[in-house]
């Protein structure tokens, strides 16, 4: 299908080789084998070895700490890609975006020495954690505490306890980026505070979440249970608070954007195909417009998502945090509804092979999902808009 795999904007000759790299290693190794993977239903190691080898675990980490050092655009084209590929595959990487951007930007460079590379070459993942199981959408009302407790030998450590719900990958990951409460020592105010957790610290148990999403990573509950933690495990100011948390959320609504649209892109694919080979009547089933005018309005709004999506990324790669967050938002919104309306056309198109094991399109129902929910909802980008694009008052 005509879809230009480059972004609008400038591009070096090495990120436009990247981007190419990347779409054929899609189109040669990951596609032909993605219905394999759904039905194995197992972890796609082989896979996750060349993506480790491609370098693509560190795209946007700086070169010292032996990432390509590539901008957000540019990584947005890789996840797309991936995402086209096999549903979720580009999620094994998009896991540890989080923690290895909060790294780059509030750790210190002791932090970024012992971290940076392990997610590079993927000897050392790192997972991210800030849902609550009653907290939910509301992160103002997490529970997770982290106490500083005083050691003989006048240093001190923090001890952390709580629970966290729905955290991707923790068992193939080796840390885990815990946001907690901790209370200031001098003002008795409780602030949120980044702390990096090993999983195989003491008090650190996760148990998997049966889910019903096709997708090589798993989720979890987190059980933290007087987890002890030394001084240095804190990422960033301990004051920097919510303002050091949110700069982090932007780029990975951006990368849930491209996360959609790759699967928008798989879906139309597949329907277009099937729309030009399927016949019942006369001729294809793609010559009758009530199969044909759907899957071009959904080429349309993939199209337009695309674009919105690498306009916040172009911002955010510009430096333009405030102008940036609203475009992510809106990229998010965007790409997860054109992924949404195109797996269930896509669905439709196949008729009764939508819903067979054999089509594999029935996942990408609930895959597509997946994205209308997290990192944030749909609805919490609804009253973002009202609240900052539109000046409507505050409605939660
Ligand atoms: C596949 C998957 C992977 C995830 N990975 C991670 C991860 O790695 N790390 C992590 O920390 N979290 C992760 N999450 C959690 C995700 O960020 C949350 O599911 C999401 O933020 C929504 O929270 P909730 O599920 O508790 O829904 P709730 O907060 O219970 O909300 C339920 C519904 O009510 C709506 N709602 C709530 N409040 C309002 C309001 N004020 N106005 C309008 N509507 C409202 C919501 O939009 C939603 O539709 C993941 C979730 C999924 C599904």
């Amino acid at each position: 299908m005509a879809v230009d795999t480059q972004p609008f904007t400038d591009r070096t000759d090495e990120q436009r080789a990247i981007c190419e790299m990347v779409r054929q290693f899609a189109d040669e190794q990951i596609l032909p084998n993605a219905e394999r993977y759904d039905a194995e239903d197992s972890y796609p190691e082989p896979i996750v070895e060349q993506m480790k080898e491609l370098g693509l675990f560190g795209v946007t980490i700086p070169e010292e700490y032996g990432g390509m050092g590539l901008d957000l655009t540019t990584y947005v084209m890789i996840v797309e890609e991936l995402s086209r590929g096999w549903i979720s595959i580009s999620g094994v990487i998009n896991t540890h975006f989080i923690g290895s951007y909060l790294l780059q930007k509030y750790g210190t460079e002791e932090q970024k020495q012992r971290w940076l590379p392990g997610i590079c070459d993927g000897t050392g993942t790192m997972a991210f954690a800030i849902t609550e199981p009653d907290a939910g959408t509301n992160t103002h009302n997490i529970t997770t505490t982290a106490r500083r407790d005083a050691l003989p030998n006048g240093q001190s450590e923090w001890v952390l306890n709580g629970r966290k719900i729905y955290i991707s990958g923790v068992d193939e990951a080796d840390n885990v980026l815990v946001v907690a409460r901790a209370e200031d020592a001098r003002t008795g105010k409780v602030k949120p505070v980044l702390f990096v957790v090993p999983t195989d610290a003491s008090g650190f148990e996760a148990k998997s979440i049966p889910m019903e999403i096709v997708s090589p990573e798993l989720q979890f509950t987190v059980f933290l249970d007087d987890v002890r933690l030394p001084a240095d495990a804190v990422v960033g100011d301990e004051d920097g608070g919510l303002v050091q948390l949110f700069a982090g959320l932007n780029p990975e609504r951006i990368m849930a954007a491209s996360f959609s649209t790759g699967l928008a892109r798989f879906a139309l694919d597949r329907a277009v195909q099937y729309a030009k080979e399927r016949e019942v009547f006369q001729g294809p089933i793609g010559g009758h417009q009530a199969i044909a005018h759907p899957l071009a309005q959904s080429h349309i709004e993939i199209e337009l998502a695309r674009l919105m999506t690498q306009k916040a990324s172009a911002l955010y790669d510009a430096g333009d945090d405030m102008a940036a967050g609203e475009a992510a938002n809106m990229a998010k919104y965007a790409a997860a509804e054109a992924a949404c309306d195109a797996a269930d056309r896509a669905v439709q198109t196949h008729g009764g092979n939508g819903i067979t094991q054999e089509y594999g399109m029935a996942g990408l129902l609930v895959a597509t999902r997946a994205g209308r929910i997290a990192p944030v909802s749909r609805e919490m980008i609804l009253n973002f808009v009202s609240m900052h694009s539109l000046g409507l008052p505050k409605s939660y």
